[in-house]
């Protein structure tokens, strides 16, 4: 079947019937996996397509740029807007529906209520992009609320999206199941980004030294030699602007303390240039 491409809520509530008919999903029969994303595609994505089409019958893939978790001083205007290379990468991973919405389709021009991210909203990404993960989780619900799929899919990459994504799930009962797929890498370590694409060749060598940081403190054993480790590997990159290095609780995104056992999340975000980058890995103390 091609993908069907709905440009706003009324083509996404057809294509939703048509697939429906179709597919069952409507009546009950078969499940529905949502992938959003801001497009610019890339393997990264295309991981998370293939889980959730393990999880479903059909995929959904949203593409939409949302305005409301960019602070005024970011990169919303310049983000890659690839929108037919998108089509053809949902084409090949056999995704069913495109959802591809404008702004001013999402939001109602007087909206007022959105999520909040609460506690967690305002440590580790928080802290540097405020109202950051309000927007996430308000755009998130909203395409749960049209699309209505059984499953969504979203990236380790983003690791206190996902945690707060799985915290909203919990705390306001929304009937989604949510899966978390591995962060894709380059060869050399680089976590995939839609953002590389800004990085010149000496700013991608730079850049390197985030993933190489994570893996040089995932080999130690204590908070204190991994953060050290990290911190290293970072100091010596003087190309690297350094917004923080945190190894936090997975559930809270605190900072752990020397006692803590289990796992915790190394992270970190940096400018490179004026690019700004995350990655993070897992470490079990
Ligand atoms: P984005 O388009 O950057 O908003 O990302 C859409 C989804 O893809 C999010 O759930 C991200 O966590 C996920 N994602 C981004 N980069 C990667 C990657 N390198 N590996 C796996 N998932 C990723």
């Amino acid at each position: 079947m091609d993908v069907i491409v709905a440009r706003n809520r009324a083509e996404l509530a057809e294509a939703r019937r048509a697939l429906g008919a179709h597919g069952g999903i409507s009546r009950g029969t078969a499940e529905l996996a949502l992938v959003p994303t801001m497009g610019a595609l890339h393997e990264g994505h295309r991981s998370l397509m293939r889980l959730a089409r393990e999880r479903a019958d059909h995929v959904a893939v949203s593409v939409f740029v949302n305005p409301l978790q960019f602070g005024p001083n970011e990169d919303f205007s310049r983000y890659p807007r690839t929108f037919d290379a998108d089509l053809e990468v949902c084409a090949a991973e056999g995704v069913s529906l495109v959802f591809a919405p404008s702004a001013d389709d999402m939001y109602l021009p007087d909206r007022q209520v959105g999520v909040s991210a609460g506690r967690m909203g305002t440590v580790a990404e928080g802290t540097f992009r405020p109202g950051h993960l309000d927007g996430v989780l308000t755009v998130v619900l909203k395409l749960f609320n049209l699309v209505r799929p059984d499953v969504a899919v979203f990236g380790q990459k983003d690791a206190q999206q996902l945690a707060m994504i799985r915290r909203m799930v919990a705390d306001l009962d929304v009937p989604v199941a949510v899966v978390g797929g591995p962060t894709v890498r380059e060869a050399d370590g680089l976590a995939l980004s839609s953002r590389n694409r800004y990085l010149s060749d000496d700013d991608r060598r730079a850049a390197l030294s985030l993933s190489r940081a994570l893996f040089a403190g995932a080999e130690r054993r204590t908070p204190a030699e991994i953060r050290g480790a990290a911190r290293e590997v970072l100091d010596g990159e003087p190309a690297v602007s350094l917004d923080y290095l945190i190894l936090v609780d997975p559930a809270t995104f605190e900072e752990v303390g020397d006692d803590h056992v289990g796992e915790a999340i190394l992270a970190v975000a940096a400018k490179v240039s004026s690019t700004r980058l995350i990655d993070n890995v897992t470490v079990t103390l």
